[in-house]
């Protein structure tokens, strides 16, 4: 009796999901309309401002700063250089206290950042040599899927301005991986060295052609040397100016300033004016370009459809002294898998949607591919392994982040894991560029970076549990890992 009146509960429950399932769209369809769902709730337009995008979907802007540390901003605790323009951003928006690149050097940091995916499994790493040179002869394998091709699959304009360094042959640059336009140096503005002189003989009035870099409109080169002294001012202009054109349709554009990497170039304009020294005056001009873009959104009526992100693309490159960033209380900088090197400023903005908030948890670039394809309505590719998670839980409704952890890669090796607050080292390295000495820890290091931000507390002793935790999200992790073919070490 009992079994009869079970069944006749479960088979109409059965029947129900049955047709449920049926009556949905595909899962491309069905995932759109979640996703635009809740994004249009998050969308609350005021009163009088036009929404300019006709389709609904968000435009996204990524700020993208070279070799900037976690305490270059004076939202984030830097007592010389004025960052009002960032300041204010943090103040409408969401800063994260949390937020991680994917490696510690500029190439494979850029690889996962626009693929969603640790660089180890694109190849765009190397244990041979740390970042793609002029003479490199490869780039980011055709095969990978960047976010501005995602977007393109729902009629995005795409741009890129600034520093690509992810391939500068034809074949691997922005124009054909997703990008209908490029405006930018192709790698690092202290490449093409044509000085036998030593950095610090010149450092404090840098001639633009001691770097004879290349400057690029899409596939030519339009200036070389590039006059670096105007880069940051052009790379903004050049932003607004694609904004203001492509206004009636959604848009992405990536703006990675080749700046504050060294060599230090400031306009006129703030060349002198920073207590901080050229260094300050180079991120007090980035600053400002910033600030320009945002009152232009607000001006064209699109700020409330459009997510605005500032970050950097690895720590503070410290042997050049005053002319590095500081990554505040974090220890190290560029090249390492300290805290310094990896964790860096992040600021979302969206005054429409998103909160103002400090967020305490875990994100990193590699997310901005997730969240930014579901809110476009394109499917994550699953057909390879995506990294990113999505944040906008985080970023429109204040939820926990699903990011649990992150992996410090040195080229292709895990020198370091955190899960939670707990950071395990296996290995660990001195700075890039300089002669540190590379130690494997028998027993890793452990640091509890809730406690101990700056790494200066090993408690591995009598954590053996913690420690055990972490081996297992990096075996998880290694068990689905193909590591791609080194795509930095060929050159001519
Ligand atoms: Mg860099």
């Amino acid at each position: 009796m009992k079994r009869t009146i079970l069944l006749f509960i479960l088979i109409p429950l059965f029947v129900s999901a049955q047709n449920d399932n049926f009556l949905l769209p595909t899962y491309a369809k069905q995932h759109e309309y979640t996703q635009q769902n809740l994004y249009n709730q998050a969308h609350l337009i005021p009163a009088g401002v036009e929404k300019k995008t006709d389709k609904g979907l968000p435009n996204f802007i990524i700020v993208f700063a070279d070799d900037l540390g976690y305490g270059d901003l004076g939202v984030y605790g830097h007592p010389t250089i004025k960052t009002p323009s960032l300041d204010q951003m943090a103040a409408e928006g969401q800063r994260w206290t949390n937020f991680y690149v994917a490696a510690s050097v500029c190439t494979p940091s850029r690889a996962g950042l626009l693929t969603g995916r640790y660089p180890v499994r694109s190849g765009m790493c190397s244990d041979k040599v740390r970042v793609l040179f002029p003479n490199s002869v490869n780039g980011l394998p055709e095969n990978e899927i960047t976010l501005a091709e995602q977007l393109k699959k729902v009629g995005y304009a795409t741009a890129c301005i600034g520093k690509w360094h992810l391939g500068h042959k034809p074949q691997f640059l922005p124009t054909n991986n997703g990008f209908d336009y490029y405006f930018g140096i192709p790698y690092s503005n202290d490449m093409d060295l044509s000085t036998d002189k030593g950095y610090w003989e010149f450092a404090d009035s840098i001639p633009t052609a001691y770097y004879n870099v290349p400057l690029m409109r899409n596939e030519e080169i339009i200036e070389r040397p590039a006059e670096q002294h105007t880069i940051t001012k052009r790379y903004t202009e050049e932003a607004i100016s694609f904004i203001k054109q492509h206004k009636d349709k959604p848009f992405f554009v990536y703006l990675a300033h080749n700046l504050p990497h060294i060599p230090l170039f400031a306009s006129q304009e703030f060349k002198g004016k920073s207590k901080r020294g050229l260094y300050g005056d180079v991120v007090e001009e980035i600053d400002h370009g910033v600030g320009q873009i945002l009152s232009m959104l607000k001006k064209e009526g699109l700020a409330d459809n459009t997510i605005v992100v500032f970050t950097s693309d690895n720590g503070p490159w410290l042997p050049f002294k005053t002319h590095a960033g500081s990554a505040g209380l974090l220890r190290g900088g560029k090249g390492t898998t300290w805290e310094g090197g990896m964790r860096e400023p992040c600021i979302f903005w969206s005054p429409a949607k998103i909160k103002p908030a400090v967020v305490y948890d875990l994100g990193s670039t590699m997310d901005l591919f997730t969240t930014f394809s579901k809110l476009a309505g394109v499917p994550i590719p699953d057909d390879r392994v995506i990294d990113g998670v999505d944040l906008s839980g985080t970023l429109f409704r204040n939820e926990q982040s699903p990011r649990k952890g992150i992996f410090y890669y040195h080229g292709t090796q895990l020198y370091a894991a955190r899960l939670g607050d707990y950071k395990a080292h296996f290995t660990t390295e001195g700075e890039f560029s300089m002669s540190g000495e590379r130690v494997e820890h028998e027993t890793p290091l452990l640091y509890n970076l809730g406690q101990d931000p700056s790494e200066q507390f090993d408690i591995a002793e009598g954590n053996a549990q913690v420690l055990e935790n972490i081996n297992k999200f990096v075996q998880k992790h290694k068990s689905n890992l193909v590591v791609g073919k080194d795509q930095l070490v060929d050159r001519e």
